[in-house]
């Protein structure tokens, strides 16, 4: 059998992770992410992952949208660069340059239409940088043998709740063998899965499970995963590597909701709230 190895999160441990930025650091130094999010309907998936992202420090970010988003993304996020799809209501294409990204993050909001998974298809068969992949971009390669076939090893996270967890790697007898299963996912596509619930739980390629100490029932409403995506893709972008950039992401994220907890509390929290709390949870960090 092969080692598997049990952690807890806590502050100490990811306190030493984040780095400072340089004195003469430019924004070319902290990643330029691209994000292939939002849908006809959902665009506020890729608005929320796009302000996230932004709020965690990556240096540039350009964001991907069906057509009808482009005016929505301009002016909801102003720093980020956007493109419009040729498709007007689904991701269909991948921009042109996609090497010069040094992340991508995919799939809050997209949707499953066939021209997304064709999309998605040539992502997986010609990415050379790390993905961040959530949401419908999980039900997509859950559902098919091929596309996990040509996941890359050793630059994919994965980040399902629950139900999307099970499209990936299949119907566990229990939380318990669930963990076990999802260890088993990581070693054979040499991934990262960050399966996310209260006490979100991390698997790595190499065997190793970290529980995560931070978050709480207030960000069980609708938007708080597009924020993490967001998140862990800038933390990619700036050349955290993928290992640190779940642990880091996915504490600062439960960090800043619960400094929204105290501010609003666990009712009217809003994935928004969690956003406006990222810029606290890292001054508590550092
Ligand atoms: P999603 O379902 O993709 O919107 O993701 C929900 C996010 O909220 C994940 O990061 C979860 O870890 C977090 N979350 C949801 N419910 C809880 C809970 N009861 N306790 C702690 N975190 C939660
Ligand atoms: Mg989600």
């Amino acid at each position: 059998a092969v080692e598997t190895r049990l952690y807890f999160t806590t502050p100490q441990d990811v306190r030493h992770l984040l780095r400072p930025r340089k004195k003469f650091s430019h924004k070319g130094l902290y990643g330029h992410a691209l994000l292939l999010s939002g849908g006809f309907g959902k665009m506020g998936a890729a608005v929320l992952a796009a302000r996230a992202c932004l709020r965690a420090g990556v240096g540039l970010l350009t964001i991907q949208v069906p057509a009808t988003g482009y005016t929505v993304l301009q002016t909801a996020v102003p720093e980020a660069m956007t493109l419009a799809d040729k498709h007007r209501r689904h991701l269909s294409e991948l921009p042109k340059e996609t090497d010069k990204f040094d992340v991508i993050g995919v799939g809050p909001g997209i949707g499953t239409e066939r021209v997304t998974k064709t999309a998605l298809g040539q992502l997986l068969a010609t990415a050379s940088q790390p993905l961040v992949v959530d949401a419908d971009a999980i039900n997509i390669i859950g559902s098919s043998d091929k596309l996990k076939g040509q996941l890359p090893p050793d630059k994919v996270i994965f980040t399902p709740h629950p139900k999307e967890f099970e499209r990936l790697v299949g119907k566990s007898n229990n939380e318990y063998d669930r963990l076990y299963d999802m260890l088993d996912f990581c070693r054979v596509y040499r991934c990262y899965v960050v399966l996310k619930g209260n006490n979100t739980t991390i698997g790595t390629p190499d065997g190793k499970i970290f529980f995560n100490t931070t978050g709480n029932a207030g960000m069980a409403t609708g938007g708080t995963g597009d924020v993490l995506t967001g998140i862990v893709t800038a933390l990619v972008g700036q050349n955290y590597s993928l290992e640190e950039a779940c642990l880091l992401g996915v504490y600062l994220h439960g960090l800043a909701g619960d400094l929204a907890l105290k501010a609003v509390g666990e009712i009217s929290m809003t994935a928004s709230d969690v956003i406006d709390f990222l810029p606290q949870a890292f001054l508590k960090l550092q």
